[in-house]
C-alpha cells in the first residue's frame, strides 16, 4: 500500500485529500479520500485516465501499434456509468458522491465500503458458512431486485470484485477457530472477523457499474426504446439480460459456499466450452456438508436455458433464502 507522499495529485480535485489506493485497473485508479468539505468524513475515488499513453508513441508504423495503440476511455461509456449511478438509491448499491472532470482525468466520487472486497473475506475464510452466505447472498439480491424490477438496470457484472461491504463494528467475542493458525493470531490482534454471530459481515454493496445498462424504462414500464416495431428476439434480449445477473448470482453464491468457482479451468477455451453446457458439479468432499436446499437454489440459478433460469422474485421464495438466520460463526 502506498503511502500519504506517494500519492498523486490530481487538477481539479482539491475538495478531497488522498488517503491511500485501494485498487488499481487498466484505466483506473481508485482511492480512499478525505472531503475537506467535511460533508462527507471519508470517499472513494475511482480516477479515470482519459488516455493511454505507452511506448509506441502514435506510430502506426510499430509493429504493436494496434495492441498498444493510445486507447481512449470512451467518454459516453464513463457518462453512462456516472448516469445509471445517478439514478440509484438503494442501501445495498454504493452511491454516487460527485462527478467530476479534468483534461486528463474523469474523477467519480463514491460512497466509501471500508471492508472493501467480498473477494478477500472468502479468500480469508476459505469459505462462508451458510447463514453467512445467506446473510451476504440475500443483500445482493435485495439490490438486484431493486435494479431488476424497479430501476430497470442490469448490472452485469456481478462478482465477487465487485460486491464491497460496510463492516458491523467489531465485535470481540470469541473469534471463530480458523483452519489456519494464522487467522486465530489476528483474532487476538482484534481484527475484524465476520460472522453471524458478531452482526454479520456487514453491508454488502454492490459496485461498479462499468458495464450496467439500463432495460426498462422505470416511468413507463416498457422497454427502452420500443415504439412497436421492435423484433422479438431484442424484446426477449431485454427479457435475458436480466438473468445474466441471475447466473452470476448463483456464481458468488457457489463460491461462497465452497470457496471456488463452479467454472474453473486454466484453458479459456476449455472453460468457455463448460460454460456454454452448464457443466459444474458439486464436488466432494467440500459440498458433501451443504445442505440439499442450498445446492437446489444453486442449480436453479446454474441454469443454461434462462427461459427456466429462476428469476429474482423465484430466488427470493426459496426455502433456504426465507429460512432465518441462527446466530452462529463463520465459516468452520
Ligand atoms: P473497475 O471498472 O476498474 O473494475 P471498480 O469500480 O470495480 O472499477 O473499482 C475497482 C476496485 O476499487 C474495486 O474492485 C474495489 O476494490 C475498489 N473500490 C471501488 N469502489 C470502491 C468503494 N466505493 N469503496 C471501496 N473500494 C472501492
Ligand atoms: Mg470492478
Amino acid at each position: 500500500r502506498e503511502s500519504k507522499g506517494k500519492l498523486p495529485k490530481y487538477p481539479g480535485l482539491e475538495r478531497y485529500t488522498l488517503l491511500e489506493k485501494m485498487g488499481d485497473g487498466a484505466f483506473s485508479n481508485v482511492y480512499r479520500a478525505k472531503d475537506n468539505n467535511g460533508q462527507y468524513e471519508q470517499v472513494a475515488i475511482k480516477v479515470v485516465r482519459k488516455f493511454e499513453m505507452n511506448s509506441t508513441q502514435g506510430n502506426v508504423m510499430h509493429p504493436d501499434y494496434e495492441k498498444k495503440a493510445p486507447k481512449t476511455v470512451e467518454r459516453a461509456n464513463i457518462l453512462k456509468e456516472v448516469q445509471i449511478m445517478r439514478q440509484l438509491d438503494h442501501p445495498n448499491i454504493v452511491s454516487l458522491v460527485d462527478f467530476s472532470e479534468s483534461r486528463q482525468y474523469y474523477y467519480i466520487v463514491l460512497e466509501l465500503c471500508p471492508g472493501g472486497e467480498l473477494f478477500h473475506q472468502i479468500v480469508r475464510l476459505t469459505y462462508f458458512s451458510e447463514d453467512l452466505s445467506r446473510h451476504v447472498i440475500g443483500q445482493v439480491a435485495n439490490a438486484l431486485e431493486y435494479l431488476h424490477e424497479e430501476a430497470g438496470v442490469v448490472h452485469r457484472d456481478i462478482k465477487p470484485e465487485n460486491l464491497l461491504f460496510y463492516p458491523t463494528p467489531f465485535v470481540p467475542s470469541k473469534a471463530p477457530k480458523s483452519h489456519s493458525g494464522e487467522d486465530e493470531d489476528k483474532a487476538d490482534e482484534g481484527e475484524y472477523i465476520p460472522g453471524i454471530g458478531a452482526g454479520g459481515i456487514g453491508t454488502i454493496k454492490i459496485a461498479d457499474f462499468g458495464l450496467s445498462k439500463v432495460i426498462w424504462d422505470s416511468q413507463t414500464m416498457t422497454p427502452c426504446g420500443t415504439v412497436g416495431y421492435t423484433a422479438p428476439e431484442i424484446v426477449k434480449d431485454e427479457r435475458y439480460s436480466k438473468s445474466v445477473d441471475m447466473w452470476a448470482l448463483g456464481c458468488v453464491l457457489y463460491t461462497l459456499l465452497c470457496g471456488f468457482p463452479p467454472f474453473y479451468d486454466e484453458s479459456i477455451q476449455v472453460l468457455t466450452e463448460k460454460v456454454a453446457r452448464g457443466q459444474y458439479t458439486f464436488l466432494s468432499p467440500w459440498w458433501d456438508d451443504i445442505s440439499k436446499s442450498a445446492q437446489d437454489l444453486v442449480s436453479h440459478l446454474l441454469t443454461v436455458d434462462p427461459e427456466k433460469r429462476y428469476d429474482i422474485k423465484q430466488f427470493l421464495n426459496h426455502p433456504w433464502i426465507r429460512q432465518s438466520n441462527e446466530p452462529t460463526q463463520a465459516a468452520a
